[in-house]
């Protein structure tokens, strides 16, 4: 069985993670998507609710399971049993940091492969931080998040203006 697993902070799972995350499910049998915890970034959802948020937006992907971790991704990769890391790739400048990270990997596990998926050109331009700033406008959000969590989005975003 080929399980992957697919890295990120997630903070929000936007519509070009959703993207990648349904196109490794159709090649890999099976596809972790995994909220790695970076202990030097505060997120504005803890780790708990991306990884609820992921789940509500895959629920009609039984290949896909999500996880959160706070280890090393090849330490994670190695007890889980995944030989491939997925990787989405929105332009070039986010090739250099991610075939450092790709190679950092391989050294420490050395069966550990990434594959790179490129970005749907519709989403080239979407990140998590695009999506929390649109929010903090009132914009509206179904361009760039899963519907299913636009309300929770928008409302964790007022939240935080609020206080
Ligand atoms: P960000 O906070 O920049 O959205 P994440 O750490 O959550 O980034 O991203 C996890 C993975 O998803 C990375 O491989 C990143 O390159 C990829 N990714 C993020 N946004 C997109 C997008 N719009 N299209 C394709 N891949 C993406």
């Amino acid at each position: 069985m080929k399980r992957a697993i697919y890295p990120g902070s997630f903070d929000p799972v936007t519509l070009g993670h959703l993207n990648i995350i349904k196109r490794a499910a159709a090649i890999f049998d099976e596809l972790i998507v995994c909220v790695m915890v970076n202990s030097s970034k505060n997120g504005m959802f803890t780790p708990e609710e991306r990884v609820a948020l992921i789940e509500k937006v895959t629920e009609e992907l039984p290949n896909v399971k999500v996880d959160c971790s706070r280890q090393l991704l090849a330490d994670y990769a190695r007890e889980h049993g995944a030989k491939v890391v997925v990787k989405g790739l929105r332009a070039v400048s986010d090739y250099e940091s991610e075939i450092q990270m790709a190679m950092i990997n391989a050294k420490l596990y050395k069966e550990l492969d990434t594959v790179f998926l490129y970005t749907s050109p519709k989403y080239a331009y979407l990140s998590s931080t695009v999506v929390k700033e649109m929010a903090r406008y009132g914009a509206d959000l179904s361009d760039f998040v899963p519907r299913q969590i636009i309300t929770q989005v928008q409302n964790r975003v007022n939240e935080a203006l609020e206080r």
